[in-house]
């Protein structure tokens, strides 16, 4: 195929791309994806043993109240009426999370109402004015007690880095409600794709301008392609070669298992808080799909996590973000703000933790601000921009 635009990666941020490049724009897209299927992490397919749908890069929960993200969606994809709700296990007891007045009525074992739960609280968060980092923000929000029981043992187990180094943003993702409302995400859309993940990924690809390159490492490449303009969604630490040194990131051990029952915990998704419990959560993923009947009856996927930092050759999926990643960070941001043609964009082409819908949005203003720009009026195109 003779490109007009490369894309790298064929995760949602690189797909919206080149979606939109083609079916907007008119151009002839060529994507390149290293791993032998497309979709990036958010990726799922039948287990082979049970039928049941597992997203191989850990479970995904799509919600936006993004209202373009969601009308562009649902072009590719009906969703389910799926909520998602969670639970943790601490100490031998079930508790709803994030934590809710269900929460703190069964943590502290008596009845109250909804002020006299937020009078409680703020007499043990009070002790911080300013919150510096996570666990100051915690503390801030839910106090000392309910930190130390749901929050302190499973972020040391998520991050394995002292949660007064990590960034205070991190915590702000989970809600805290002072109402028996136990849903984990507060937005206005949610749902899973009805016919799975890889069918939604595949319909975006579909398009006679568009070419999926299987197997093929950008990197490997590289000097075949010409002057193409590229969209890279790799990670940015690679493309410079590591000049500033290796970004930090956090990576995930998924533990897959068949077990004989039909049901193995009655939820998706159960976290641990204990710190001697070795994974952070089990997910049972026939429970994402309750509507569908083709599950069999006696048996279930169960898949424990396990997080540790990424080392050589391993998957990068959360960036950790201590002080040292943000200086090096800058770095790179300099440095990709001078490459010309290129364009980064996507969780690890900017180092930033994006859900799918925000990985959407933001391909999506890529495209309106700089893509477009470029292909039509000729605009010079660079690798920084505020809004990537
Ligand atoms: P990715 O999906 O990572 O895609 C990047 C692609 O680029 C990959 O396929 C990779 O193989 C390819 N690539 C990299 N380097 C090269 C190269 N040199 N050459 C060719 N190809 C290359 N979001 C939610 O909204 N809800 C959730 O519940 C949720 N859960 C998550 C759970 C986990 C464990 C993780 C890691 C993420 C989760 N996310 C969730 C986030 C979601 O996965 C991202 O928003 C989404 O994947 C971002 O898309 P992306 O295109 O930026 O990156
Ligand atoms: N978290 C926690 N206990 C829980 C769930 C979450 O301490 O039971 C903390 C943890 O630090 C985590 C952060 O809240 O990194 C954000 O949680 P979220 O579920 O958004 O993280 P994800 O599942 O996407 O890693």
């Amino acid at each position: 195929m003779n490109a007009d635009l490369v894309v790298v990666g064929s995760g949602f941020f690189g797909l919206t791309v080149a979606e939109r490049c083609a079916a907007d724009l008119g151009l002839r897209v060529l994507v390149l994806e290293r791993r032998d299927h497309l979709g990036g992490n958010a990726y799922s397919e039948p287990d082979p043993e049970t039928g049941i749908e597992v997203h191989r890069y850990g479970a995904h929960l799509f919600h936006t109240s993004n209202e373009r993200v969601w009308e562009y969606a649902n072009r590719f994809t009906a969703f389910t009426s799926y909520r998602h709700r969670v639970f943790s296990t601490y100490k031998g007891r079930v508790y709803p999370m994030p934590i809710n007045l269900g929460t703190i009525c069964a943590y502290f074992g008596r009845v109250m109402s909804p002020d006299e739960a937020r009078a409680l609280i703020a007499e043990q968060s009070g002790e911080i004015a300013a919150p510096r980092n996570l666990e100051e923000k915690a503390i801030s929000l839910i106090g000392r007690p309910l930190y130390e029981a749901f929050i302190r043992g499973y972020t040391a187990k998520q991050w394995q880095t002292d949660p007064r180094e990590l960034p205070a943003e991190i915590i702000t993702r989970l809600p805290v409600r002072y109402t028996f409302d136990d849903r984990y995400f507060d937005d206005v859309h949610e749902g899973l794709p009805v016919d799975g993940y890889t069918a939604w990924l595949e319909r975006m690809a579909d398009h006679p301008d568009i070419e999926v390159r299987l197997e093929t490492d950008f990197f490997d490449v590289r000097d075949s392609l010409g002057g193409v303009p590229v969209v890279y969604t790799g990670p940015l630490d690679r493309y410079f070669g590591y000049a500033a040194g290796e970004l930090g990131w956090r990576t995930l051990d998924f533990e897959r298992e068949v077990v004989p029952t039909g049901d193995f915990q009655g939820t998706p998704v159960m976290n641990y808080a204990d710190e001697d419990v070795p994974y952070t959560r089990i997910h049972e993923f026939r429970h994402f799909h309750p509507e569908r009947d083709h599950h069999p009856a006696d048996r279930s996927v169960i898949v424990r996590e396990y997080s540790r930092f990424a080392g050589a050759g391993d998957e990068p999926y959360y960036p950790i973000n201590t002080p040292g990643d943000r200086e090096k960070l800058s770095r790179y941001r300099d440095l990709a703000r001078r490459e010309s043609g290129v364009l980064f964009g996507g969780r690890l082409g900017t180092y930033k933790y994006l859900d799918m819908h925000m990985a959407i949005a933001s391909a999506l203003t890529m495209v309106d601000n700089r893509l477009r720009p470029h292909f039509t009026a000729g605009a010079p195109l660079t690798g920084g921009g505020k809004d990537e």
